[in-house]
Order: structure tokens, then C-alpha cells, then sequence
């Protein structure tokens, strides 16, 4: 069975194209800067015996364009993988918010787009492009059936004490603000390949799955289901990130306006764009910032504290949320590259029954590996995620489910 998955962002769309029967990549790419004077298309072909890897760079108007170029690429004689897009038997689309209307991944029908644009208003930066995603792979191929898998659906099973705000309580009720949660496609798949690796069905096993990468979220995963997380309405709050601020006071905002004359987009860019990591320290890469603060950089030093602070909060507040927990679960680009970061998050939890091995948590890490000592209670994976592979495989789940 072949899936196409595609993520299509306001300026870029991931696409993925995967083989289910033998959970391989076949090809994969990103076409960047939609609607610049110069567009770029990084596509490599995975099915032969090294990657191979195309750019071009050409004028790509819209995501119509794009789509096409993805559609030409992959059947390409030199850069393709199949012969003929028929041979494609479903697209899986992320999409980033579900509301409450979705609980799991759905075949799309002019029904459903019409739900999922009715709240375009709690992601007016990523549903609209995603709904685009979704009528330009309906045009360009024709017949195969499309499927919506949201980043909000694994978190719909947290109960309302912990999804909602201490607002008036309509507020929820006419305007459905609330806790969604994001990243919820990976902490899905995190946590039931951890289970794998820790050899419990997943409803046996209580999981705090850490995803830090630009965007940061943590959740306390119960027997499988999410009963907290840490972003919020938006994926504003949380845990600091690479350039959002994570949770702040709400009154700074109103302090700051008043203070500086900044508007309210201002703002909106202060606390997206300008704060987190680059806020404290002027740069946002978790690379960049431990070279700096060898060379002595304390600002960078502090950033650094500041984040695995904050992380180590999250984890003991979970702790508390869970009772008990059997894993901690690190992914996303720092979760499973950043060694210094792990250390510095689990640091001084042996009272609440988390060792770390130094040895093990060196480095880069790139497979599914446990780091914890013989002697700890609770275990510390690192489990690379793949929201890929969680969407192809819920295409499946659905495909499957509809042939019986
Ligand atoms: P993601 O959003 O999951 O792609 O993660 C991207 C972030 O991961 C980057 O902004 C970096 O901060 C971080 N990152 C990637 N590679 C490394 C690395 N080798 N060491 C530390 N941080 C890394």
C-alpha cells in the first residue's frame, strides 16, 4: 500500500511518499518559499542503494504549483519511485486543528472541509494552508481518497479540569477556548513505539512524552491517552521554545503595551517571534547557543538553565498529574540530538526516582535507545518521532477498517 502524506505550511508543504508494507520511505521532499520570486524543491529518492537528492530551483506561484511539482517529481524517470500516480492508493493530510469536532483521523468530503474551516479561526496561520493542501491534491489526483489526521486529536481525551481555563465559564461554551494541545501526531507515535521498546501494551504503561524541537510540548500520556499537555489554545504556551515565550503572565502584555505603545500584532510577533531562546539570549539553535556559551556566552548559558528548568517543571508537574510513571520519552530535534539538554532536565530527579546514565545519554541519538541506569525506577527513552509514519499509518488504520 502506497501513501502520499503531505503538510502543506502557508510558504512550504512537506510531502512524504511511503511504502506500508514495508514501512520505507520511498521519497520525500519539501518545496519551500510558494509564491517568492524564487521557489526551491529539495526532493530525495530513497529506493535505491543511496539517497539521491534533487534541487530546483524555479518561480512556484502557489500551492497548485507546488502539488503539481511533487506529482511530477515523484513519477519522474530520473527522481521518481512508481511509474504512475495511480499507483498512490491514499494522501494522508496533517492537519493542525481539529477543535473538539475531531477525535481521530477522517476521510475528507466536502462535509468535513467544511468542519475543519469552521476552525480556521482558532489556526488562521496553518488551516487554511492545510484546507488548500487538501483541495489541490482532490484536483491534481483525482479518485484517491484523502484523509485528515489532526495534531489536535490526541489530546481531545484530556478531561476538562485539565483542558480548561479559569475563565468565565461561556467563554468556553460560545467561543470554545480552551486547552487543544499540539504536536499530538508525534507524542501518539512516541508513546506507542516506546511501549514497543518497553515491551508493555501501551495501556499498561504511564509515558511522559517530551517534545522538544523548535516548537517544545510535553504530555502526560495515561494507558495510551493523553490527559494533559503543555501548549495550550495556540502552541504559544508551555514550555519555552526556540523563539516563543511559552507561559507567561497574562498581564505583561497589557504592562508592556502601555509602556511601549505596541500594538496588539506587535505583541502577537513579541511573544511568536522575538521571545523563548532567542528572547534571553539573541539566538534560537540549540547548536549555536552551546558554542556560544563555551566561548563564555552567559546569556546563552542562561537560556540553556531557563529551558531545562522549565522542561524539569513540566515532568514533575506530570509526575504528579500521573501517580506513577514507567517512562519519560525524549524526540524532536533537541529531545534526540541534545545530550546536554537531557542531562540538564534530568539532573537531581533521583528522588523522584529518574537516573540518567551519562554514558548512554552521549551524544546524538538516532534509533530508539533507553538511558536510564539498571538502578532507576522510572525509564528515559530517547524515541526519534516520526508524524510521517503516524499519519501513513492511521491512512492505513482507516483503509483497513473500511474493507471489513
Ligand atoms: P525540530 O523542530 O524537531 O526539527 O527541531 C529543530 C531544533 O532542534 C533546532 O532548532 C535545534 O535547536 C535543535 N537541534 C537540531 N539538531 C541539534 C543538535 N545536533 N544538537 C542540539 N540541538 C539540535
Amino acid at each position: 500500500m502506497i501513501v502520499l502524506v503531505i503538510n502543506a505550511g502557508s510558504s512550504s508543504l512537506k510531502y512524504q511518499l511511503l511504502n506500508m508494507q514495508e514501512n520505507k520511505v520511498m521519497a520525500g521532499g519539501v518545496v519551500e518559499r510558494i509564491g517568492d520570486t524564487l521557489g526551491v524543491v529539495t526532493h530525495k529518492k530513497l529506493t535505491g542503494a543511496a539517497p539521491e537528492k534533487f534541487v530546483r530551483e524555479e518561480k512556484i506561484a502557489d500551492h497548485r504549483d507546488a502539488m503539481h511539482l511533487v506529482a511530477d517529481l515523484i513519477i519522474d524517470e530520473h527522481a521518481g519511485v512508481i511509474k504512475n500516480k495511480d499507483e498512490i492508493n491514499a494522501i494522508g493530510h496533517r492537519v493542525v486543528q481539529g477543535g473538539e469536532d475531531f477525535r481521530a483521523a477522517t476521510v475528507i468530503d466536502a462535509d468535513i472541509k467544511k468542519s475543519i474551516e469552521k476552525n480556521n479561526p482558532l489556526a488562521p496561520l496553518h488551516n487554511p494552508p492545510n484546507l488548500m493542501g487538501i483541495d489541490v491534491a482532490e484536483a491534481l489526483f483525482p479518485g484517491i481518497i484523502n484523509i485528515a489526521v489532526f495534531d489536535t486529536e490526541f489530546h481531545q481525551t484530556m478531561p476538562a479540569k485539565a483542558f480548561l481555563y479559569a475563565l468565565p465559564y461561556e467563554f468556553y461554551e460560545k467561543m470554545r477556548v480552551r486547552r487543544y494541545g499540539f504536536h499530538g501526531t508525534s507524542h501518539k507515535y512516541v508513546a506507542r513505539a516506546a511501549a514497543v521498546h518497553m515491551d508493555k501494551p501501551v495501556d499498561e504503561l504511564n509515558l511522559i512524552t517530551v517534545h522538544l524541537g523548535n516548537g517544545c510540548s510535553i504530555s502526560a500520556v495515561e494507558k495510551g491517552r493523553c490527559i494533559d499537555t503543555s501548549m495550550g489554545m495556540t502552541p504559544l504556551a508551555g514550555v519555552m521554545m526556540g523563539t516563543r515565550t511559552g507561559d507567561i503572565d497574562p498581564a505583561i502584555q497589557r504592562y508592556v503595551m502601555e509602556n511601549t505603545g505596541m500594538g496588539v500584532d506587535e505583541m502577537d510577533t513579541l511573544f511568536n517571534k522575538k521571545s523563548g531562546l532567542k528572547g534571553i539570549c539573541g539566538m534560537n539553535d540549540m547548536r549555536d547557543i552551546h558554542d556560544a556559551g563555551e566561548n563564555g556566552n552567559q546569556r546563552a548559558k542562561l537560556a540553556v538553565d531557563m529551558f531545562t528548568y522549565q522542561v524539569k517543571k513540566y515532568i514533575g508537574a506530570y509526575m504528579a498529574a500521573l501517580g506513577r510513571v514507567d517512562g519519560i520519552i525524549f524526540t524532536a530535534g533537541i529531545g534526540e540530538n541534545d545530550d546536554i539538554v537531557r542531562a540538564g532536565v534530568c539532573a537531581d530527579l533521583s528522588g523522584l526516582g529518574m537516573e540518567l546514565d551519562l554514558e548512554k545519554n552521549r551524544g546524538r541519538i538516532s534509533e530508539p535507545k533507553a538511558l536510564h541506569t539498571p538502578e532507576s525506577r522510572v525509564q528515559i527513552w530517547v524515541i526519534p518521532t516520526n508524524e510521517e509514519l503516524q499519519i501513513a499509518q492511521e491512512v492505513v488504520d482507516i483503509l483497513q477498517a473500511q474493507k471489513k
